[in-house]
């Protein structure tokens, strides 16, 4: 319970994840008090405004309120927080507060330490959470907050939900509290990023203005072909193309899927194209040739691994004997996740002697792959089950006969240990089998080599694909 709090906080709201709040729009008159009747127009304040055009908002017939998004110019920075008819002007300027959730800190307490008293920081949040446009149980620390202050009292309250949402609670004139969502429309538009590498391709994608998630989508995209520790060299050259999207005054709120991802280097030179068959639905990557980056087996279950010991003869560190090294080593911090290399049933998930924590999954065609010396299992992990390629089946650790921190990682085929990294494993999916499928993927590849040539990429003439011929 929080102090003040009207107890709804962890109450009944379901079903406003992110995945559908894009379907909210203003349009609901519901979602408007009836004390406000006059036109309000809202200049959002500061940092809050990037995601912010101008809103407009007018009665209808019905006595419903409908509201749009007004076209630019966008409004002054810093104007009078809202005005309205039926409003006592605000004489003070408003002081604004901002500020982050932080972990395990309830939206009330984040409101509360922005100046709002406990009850009214309760009170103007039971308005979104009854019009069930946050659910409090769903919050993630990083949601910004942004109390507006006038002589010592909470006047209103903006909570950016979404990078193109925010939600704005004005206290009206009865000392209740009215929610607006406000929603930046949002124009998609690309960037590209391409260098040659000189230290790591996160070094080169971060410095020309790519985040975090599009270098884990590039490197997934090529987790099945490249060692990205071993393989990767100075001079070796990548592209990437990604979606970004701007809100009405062109400032880039949001990044999205990587749609086109290229390596030209010493170990592979190979493009993929983002593509989703209508058939499936299931976005991947696919090359020019229409096939799947996507293989039977990931090369490595691991992301940001050091290979430290590759498969073949060596000295044993513990025993000192030399023999035949069965897998591949990685070195990687005690914790990091390890991933099923693919589908699969797990055959065992228990100590087994020198190996420590153990996980054995046997897949389809005689495959099998092991990981070993693991400090723990992964949610659910046992014999028996059943798991998908990506999920993780256990956790980095030093368990058994083991000098430090690093997955021990074997595979076999019909019960012989063969060496990962050379593995020619079967591939995914190839769109030649499906026709119609394949004139999709030739469109989409067309359009976005078309976005690439307008972000300034050279195309190379390759070998295009050609559509089957209509029967
Ligand atoms: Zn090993």
């Amino acid at each position: 319970m929080v102090p003040g709090g009207t107890g709804n906080e962890g109450g009944r709201f379901v079903n406003h994840g992110a995945d559908n709040t894009h379907t909210h729009t203003l349009s609901q008159g519901r979602n408007l008090s009836h004390g406000i009747k006059s036109l309000i127009v809202l200049g959002l304040l500061g940092s809050m405004s990037a995601a912010l055009g101008l809103i407009s908002i007018t009665s209808g017939e019905d006595g419903g309120v409908s509201a749009a998004h007004a076209s630019p110019p966008p409004p002054p920075l810093a104007t009078t927080l809202f005005s309205a008819v039926e409003f006592t002007p605000v004489s003070a300027t408003p002081v604004r507060h901002s500020g982050e959730l932080k972990s395990r800190q309830t939206l009330t307490e984040l409101v509360t330490n922005l100046g709002a008293s406990p009850s009214d920081a309760a009170a103007a949040l039971h308005t979104i959470y009854e019009k069930e446009l946050l659910d409090p149980r769903r919050l993630r620390p990083g949601v910004k907050a942004e109390t507006f202050i006038v002589d010592g009292q909470m006047r209103a309250l903006n909570v950016k939900a979404d990078a193109d949402r925010n939600l704005y609670i004005t206290r009206n004139m009865s000392g209740g509290w009215s929610a607006t969502e406000l929603k930046a429309r949002l124009t998609p538009s690309y960037s590209r990023v391409a260098a040659d590498i000189e230290t790591s391709i996160y070094d080169a994608a971060r410095a020309q203005g790519a985040g975090d998630q599009q270098v884990v989508d590039f490197a997934s995209a090529f987790a099945y072909d490249v060692d990205f520790q071993r393989e990767i060299h100075r001079g070796d050259s990548f592209e990437l193309v990604y979606e970004t999207f701007v809100d009405e005054r062109g400032h880039p709120v949001k990044t999205g899927d990587v749609i086109y991802a290229s390596l030209d280097g010493d170990a592979l030179t190979r493009s993929f194209y983002r593509f989703a068959p209508s058939d499936d639905g299931v976005p991947d990557y696919f090359d020019q040739n229409g096939e799947s980056a996507t293989k039977f087996l990931m090369k490595t279950p691991i992301n940001g691994a050091r290979l430290s010991s590759s498969f073949g003869n060596r000295r044993h560190p513990i025993s000192g004997y030399t023999r035949l090294h069965k897998g591949t080593d990685f070195a990687a911090p005690s914790g990091t996740p390890i991933y099923a290399a693919g589908n699969g049933v797990v055959e065992r998930a228990s100590r087994y002697g020198g190996y420590g924590n153990y996980v054995r999954i046997k897949h389809a065609n005689g495959y099998k792959t092991a990981y070993a010396h693991m400090s723990r299992y992964g949610p659910g992990v046992r014999a028996g089950k059943r798991v998908r390629q990506g999920d993780i089946i256990g956790y980095v650790g030093s368990t058994g006969a083991s000098t430090g921190p690093h997955l021990h990682y074997e595979v076999y085929i019909k019960g012989k240990p063969v060496n990962a990294m050379k593995l020619k494993l079967p591939t995914g999916r190839k769109l030649v089998e499906s026709p119609e499928m394949l004139k999709e993927f030739i469109a989409r590849k067309a359009e976005i080599d078309g976005i690439r040539s307008n972000q300034g990429a050279r195309l190379v003439a390759s070998n295009p694909l050609q559509a089957p011929p209509t029967p």
